[in-house]
């Protein structure tokens, strides 16, 4: 990459290693469940997650979207964060496609839904109500800024939902990032959890896919439902055999991305007319906000930033004076020094 891409962990590029080990994958049909390269990855997955059965699905919104229709019924209600992914940038899929009604709470800024509030929303046995079969939890909680939630907060989530026959569905997009944060083992993180979906194409690399996981019963009707949503793959190990890779080893590596961030972001907080608060990175994102006297728009900024130096950065939706830089990959410690220059160069001067 000669470009600097702190738009998201998402244009990370596979690794050479992934790129050879796809080129020489053992493959198979895998709708016929014969695909070794996948079924490998699957297992292992679920091994790793400390659950019985993984299931390979094309995205992470497609792993949200079959745990969902999987778990609940039409008319059914769920549990979810408002910030959450599952709520606000799936199209609305779970009511969409599975006539599931999201009933949603506020996320705190720790990452959490109140206990309290989880608890006042379910739903007692009433005609008159829509049945409450579902809680869904981020982890990392993405929106507010990649926190890592802990698995203790996670545990009394779990006993909510086990008190009141509920499913505990985890979006854990980037879970091992939140495993790296808090130097907990990813089991203990999803315990609690009758489901869980990661991505395999963020801060792992893989080009594409994602896993969800639960038990051998859950996965085995999972597995119906991604067919219904055309989720069945062929030769599709090409992929898995990259997503091995992403499971084995990019997971170990997190620490680094975590570690830019910072470097980043505390480079940034000595930059004239930003405002950011290094206090708040945890993981491998974080935000930055324009002061109100610099003597640029963020348009500007971007566009200058992109146009002298080759460096992408995100924006915040809602917040136009908002920027998002997400560490990766391929963000070594010199972009990072990199990116501080050309910041440097156009506020600071
Ligand atoms: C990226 C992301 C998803 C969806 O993954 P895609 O592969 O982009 O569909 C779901 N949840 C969270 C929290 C994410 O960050």
């Amino acid at each position: 990459m000669d470009i600097i891409d702190l738009r998201s962990d998402t244009v990370s590029w596979p690794t050479p290693e992934m790129r050879e080990a796809m080129a020489n994958a053992p493959v198979g049909d895998d709708v016929y469940d014969e695909d070794p390269t996948i079924n490998q990855l699957q297992q292992d997955a679920a091994d790793m997650l400390g659950k019985e059965a993984g299931l390979f699905v094309t995205s992470g919104t497609q792993g949200n979207i079959v745990a969902a229709l999987t778990h609940c019924g039409r008319g059914d209600e769920m549990i979810v964060g408002r910030e959450a992914h599952m709520f606000r940038y799936e199209q609305g899929a779970s009511s969409g496609l599975g006539g599931i009604q999201p009933n949603i709470l506020d996320v705190q800024p720790d990452g959490t839904l109140k206990l309290d509030a989880i608890k006042r929303t379910i739903r007692p046995d009433d005609q008159h109500f829509p049945r409450t079969k579902l809680i869904c939890l981020e982890n990392t909680q993405g929106t507010i800024g990649g926190i890592p939630i802990t698995a203790e907060y996670t545990a009394q989530v779990g006993e909510i939902a086990r008190a009141n026959n509920l499913k505990l569905h985890i979006d854990g997009a980037r879970i091992f990032n939140a495993a790296t944060a808090l130097n907990t083992p990813v089991k203990d993180l999803v315990a609690p959890a009758d489901s869980v979906s990661f991505c395999l194409s963020k801060g792992l690399c893989a080009p594409v896919g994602s896993i969800l996981v639960g038990s051998k019963a859950f996965i085995h009707e999972a597995h119906r439902t991604r067919k219904m949503l055309g989720g069945g793959m062929r030769q599709a190990g090409i992929l898995a055999a990259a997503g091995l890779i992403a499971l084995h080893k990019m997971t170990k590596r997190l620490q680094e991305d975590h570690d830019n961030a910072c470097l980043l972001a505390e480079g940034i907080a000595k930059i004239p007319h930003i405002n950011v608060d290094v206090s708040r990175v945890r993981t491998n994102m974080f935000f930055f906000d324009l002061a109100e006297n610099a003597p640029m728009t963020i348009a500007e900024l971007r566009a200058r930033l992109k146009d002298e130096y080759k460096i992408l950065m995100g924006g915040y939706a809602g917040m136009p004076n908002r920027v998002r830089l997400v560490t990766h990959y391929w963000i070594t410690p010199e972009k990072v020094d990199q990116t501080l220059t050309a910041l440097r160069n156009i506020l600071a001067t």
